[in-house]
């Protein structure tokens, strides 16, 4: 019987981490985690048995995911050796990460923005460096350059729309960084469906841009699937530490049928959007809360006075949204999810009946 003591084999460096938590309440309206609430669209699971029988799931999958990427320079006219694939596109920030910095080097991100820049990079011996957004969640592209070349850093990520402000930064602070800095500017367009902003077409004229979609937050969060598009230079060295198999069959060729049919997420997109602005219509005339806009599938509010309080009771209604209150920038915010009509109005509901 071995028994070593493992603490001692581990490096320093991850134990001092901390997992991703996820909210793990037993809710009926699950509105915390900028998920379609719709599940797929009939016309594109019909034929799935047949399909399932056609996979060959006794082989590896295409590790160059051919028909997906032919599928999304349909889409998008990046050509397939500007793509790359990944189990999500938080795979591909990690691989961008790995290939750009060494341990001990700077990266920078607007902050508050998505929580896993921080954790990918620390996972990987970096350092994050948080640069605070103004007041409208925004920031001067000039003192944004100066942060940069103070921090010596080599990677900045913008989420755009940011998770969990929902806004877009302005195009014109964000073209300067691309502009002026002499490193990586990624541009995570998560929201990109929901915004319809994209900076896709700058990466013909500046080889030092990376932009990432993902198909989680548009209906197939649990397949896996994010792309990266870029100079094929870049393209090449993140396929040198990929591992060849990171795109497993069933989400190649579902995603695929997705893009190529797409108009029936569309509809949905149009539904959510919808449901979206009434949200923030309706959230608006509650005084006692301060709401963000928002360019994406999920709006972030203030409470006046305690949003622990809104968040327990919610969760005991059965309602999960996100509770931001740890952040420091983020006292008493909370982030809520569009969901279907039902599930907002049930949310609505319950916010009008609790003394905020
Ligand atoms: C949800 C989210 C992602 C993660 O997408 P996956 O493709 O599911 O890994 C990436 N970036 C932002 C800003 C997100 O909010």
């Amino acid at each position: 019987m071995a028994n070593i003591d493992l603490a001692n084999w581990v490096r320093e460096k991850i134990k001092s981490l901390k997992a991703y938590e996820v909210e793990d309440f037993d809710c009926e309206i699950k509105l915390h985690a900028n998920e379609n609430p719709f599940s797929l669209p009939e016309e594109l699971t019909r034929n799935f048995p047949e399909c399932f029988e056609d996979l060959q799931l006794n082989r590896y999958p295409d590790p160059d995911c051919r028909l997906l990427k032919q599928a999304i320079t349909d889409i998008t006219n990046i050509p397939p050796e500007a793509l790359v694939i990944g189990n999500g596109s938080d795979e591909l920030i990690q691989l961008i990460l790995q290939i750009f910095c060494d341990a001990g080097d700077s990266y920078v991100f607007p902050d508050p923005t998505f929580g896993m820049y921080s954790i990918i990079g620390k996972g990987l011996g970096l350092i994050p460096r948080p640069y605070p957004l103004d007041k409208k969640w925004d920031f001067d592209g000039d003192d944004f350059l100066q942060f940069l070349t103070g921090q010596s850093a080599r990677v900045v990520f913008f989420s755009y729309p940011n998770n969990p402000t929902g806004n877009c930064y302005s195009a014109v602070e964000i073209k300067k960084v691309i502009v002026g800095f002499r490193g990586i500017v990624v541009l995570d367009e998560a929201y990109f469906d929901f915004a319809q902003q994209s900076f896709c077409e700058d990466i013909k004229n500046h080889n030092n841009l990376i932009v990432l979609r993902s198909l989680s937050k548009i209906g197939l969060a649990a397949l896996r699937v994010g792309y990266g598009m870029a100079d094929p230079y870049i393209i090449e060295q993140i396929n040198k530490v990929r591992l060849p198999y990171n795109s497993n069959t069933i989400s190649q060729e579902f995603a695929t049928r997705v893009l190529q049919k797409f108009s029936p997420i569309q509809d949905q997109i149009k539904l959510i959007l919808q449901e979206r602005d009434r949200l923030l219509e309706e959230l608006s005339k509650l005084d006692s809360l301060t709401v963000f806009p928002s360019d994406s599938n999920f709006i972030l509010f203030r409470v006046a006075n305690d949003g622990e309080k809104l968040f327990k009771n919610l969760i005991e209604n059965g309602i999960l949204i996100r509770n931001l209150n740890n952040h420091p920038s983020l006292k008493n915010c909370l982030r809520v999810t569009v969901g279907t009509q039902k599930e907002n109005d049930l949310f609505l509901a319950q916010l009008g009946k609790i003394d905020l």
